[in-house]
């Protein structure tokens, strides 16, 4: 069986044969762009070489890129646990042509990697182009010989890419993988394609243009290449598994967070255990690259990431605090790769702890008060935007949390009202603090507050669930 990290070696191996440089991972919080919130693709830290902004010793490069999607354009953090294919934090496989090949050799590239190297069975494979892309469809016939059935067109912004409302774009073509019948869900573009038999794993992206502001594109004189791979959809079907999370990785977590809460991996808690784990990779590794939980901004994501993995604990019973006594099972996992996990590892223990011990009383009361609330309302009502900002304001439990939380029983949350008190909140207590005669020293604490954010117990606070994000 492969492991997770055999495979990854294998595709930086495979393309740093073929006339690539690797490049490492760069950090979940990117430099330079205060526009993102944390890496989410490989091309990230090559956003200026590709508009020709900045230029490398290399024109081909490949990587192992450490990406959270939890927040911002990319949000996945609601899908983690309910399909087998999502996490807040992935690592994204890629390789990068920078005016050097172009659409034939990364399509060679990809088919002879996946087909000959990692030896998956062709007639499992499928792939998208962009409606108007013949060229693609052209070049899947020639070197793949696939035929015209498994070469779906499609005509949305799925398989049209774009780095802004201006820059470099182009068409781009998935690849694939078919789990099989027993699985439900349709192949890409047809009405079910968002089911889990047929899986995204890789997407090659032909940057062939360069937009222009009023929408005018031009052709790009020396064409790019991007792609990211999924190496966790990729492990899966390699060690002949549907689920992302039945992995070595995964598992190997799983595994112990089943031992200390008593719990079946696959029983009951089957969607907390894979929280929990997901969860903990995202957790430890924003950590590592220097995020701390906080109540604003990137740290509010993690804050967010944390709670939610600690409701799912606690549901599972866990007694004492249980992220951080996971750490080590990740860190025997995944360290090897990403020595920062070792490097940071008694920050992110403290961290993991330290948050979990504070929110714990919290958390137990406002369930507590959710379970009271919940009794009122009738089938299938949503809860009220006051309680869910009770919630927050008084028990610290972010939105999403609450929502994740009557996910189970298909309720929702009035978002609206939620909003509605917390405006009404915040226009309180800067009523309360007017007329004080303090302008100046008034105005300091507001953005003192604005930037450190509230704490739980002050009654108040100066960020929406969403509003920072
Ligand atoms: P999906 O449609 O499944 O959400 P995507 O189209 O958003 O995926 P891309 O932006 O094309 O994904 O990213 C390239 C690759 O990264 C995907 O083909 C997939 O293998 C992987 N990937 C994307 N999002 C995630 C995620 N949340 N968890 C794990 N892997 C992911
Ligand atoms: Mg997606
Ligand atoms: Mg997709
Ligand atoms: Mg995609």
């Amino acid at each position: 069986m492969s492991s997770s990290n055999d495979i990854r070696a294998t595709f930086l191996g495979y393309f740093a044969r073929n006339g690539h440089t690797v490049v490492e991972s760069s950090p979940l919080v990117p430099r330079n762009d205060p526009t993102l919130m944390f890496a989410n693709s490989g091309m990230v830290q090559f956003k200026n070489v590709f508009t020709g902004q900045e230029r490398r010793p290399y024109s081909r490069a490949t990587t192992a890129q450490k990406c959270v999607r939890a927040g911002g354009k990319h949000n996945d953090l609601d899908n983690v646990g309910y399909t087998a294919r999502h996490h807040t934090f992935f690592e994204m496989l890629g390789n990068f042509s920078f005016g050097d090949y172009f659409k034939e050799q990364a399509i060679s590239h990809a088919w002879e990697l996946i087909t000959k190297d990692f030896a998956l069975p062709k007639d499992r494979l499928l792939v998208t182009v962009f409606s108007e892309d013949d060229d693609a469809a052209a070049l899947w016939r020639k070197i793949a010989g696939l035929p015209d059935e498994k070469i779906i067109r499609i005509a949305t912004s799925d398989n049209f890419w774009r780095m802004g409302d201006t820059g470099p774009c182009g068409p781009c073509s998935e690849i694939f993988f078919d789990h099989g019948p027993s699985i439900p869900g349709g192949p890409p573009g047809s009405p079910d394609e968002d089911g889990d038999r047929f899986i995204e794993i890789w997407n090659l992206v032909f940057m062939q243009y360069l937009e222009e502001p009023a929408g005018v594109r031009n052709p790009l004189p020396r064409p790019s290449i991007d792609t990211g791979m999924g190496l966790e959809r990729f492990a899966a079907i390699l060690q002949g598994k549907h689920d992302n999370y039945d992995t070595d990785t995964f598992r190997a977590i799983i595994t112990e967070s089943a031992n200390l809460t008593g719990q079946d991996p696959d029983g009951p808690f089957r969607a907390s255990h894979r929280v929990v784990a997901d969860h903990l990779r995202a957790g430890s590794f924003l950590v590592a690259d220097g995020v701390m939980p906080s109540n604003e901004g990137r740290g509010y994501v993690l804050r967010r990431i944390l709670r939610r993995a600690m409701r799912h604990a606690h549901m599972m019973g866990a007694q004492e605090p249980l992220l951080y006594r996971l750490f080590p099972a990740l860190e025997r996992q995944m360290a090897a790769a990403y020595p920062e996990l070792s490097r940071a590892a008694a920050l992110i223990t403290e961290t993991l702890q330290l948050e979990e011990t504070r929110f714990r009383t919290l958390l137990d009361r406002g369930l507590g008060l959710l379970e009271a609330e919940k009794a009122k309302l009738g089938e299938g009502e949503a809860l009220p935007g006051d309680v869910a900002f009770r919630l927050y304001d008084t028990y610290g439990f972010p939105l999403d949390l609450t929502q994740d939380a009557l996910r189970a029983e298909g309720r929702a949350v009035d978002v609206a009202g939620f909003e509605a008190a917390m405006t009404e909140q915040k226009k309180r207590a800067r009523a309360a603090w007017a007329g004080s005669g303090e302008a100046a020293t008034e105005t300091l604490w507001f953005d003192l507050k604005e930037k450190v954010g509230a704490t739980e117990f002050l009654g108040y606070s100066t960020e929406s669930a969403e509003g920072t994000i």
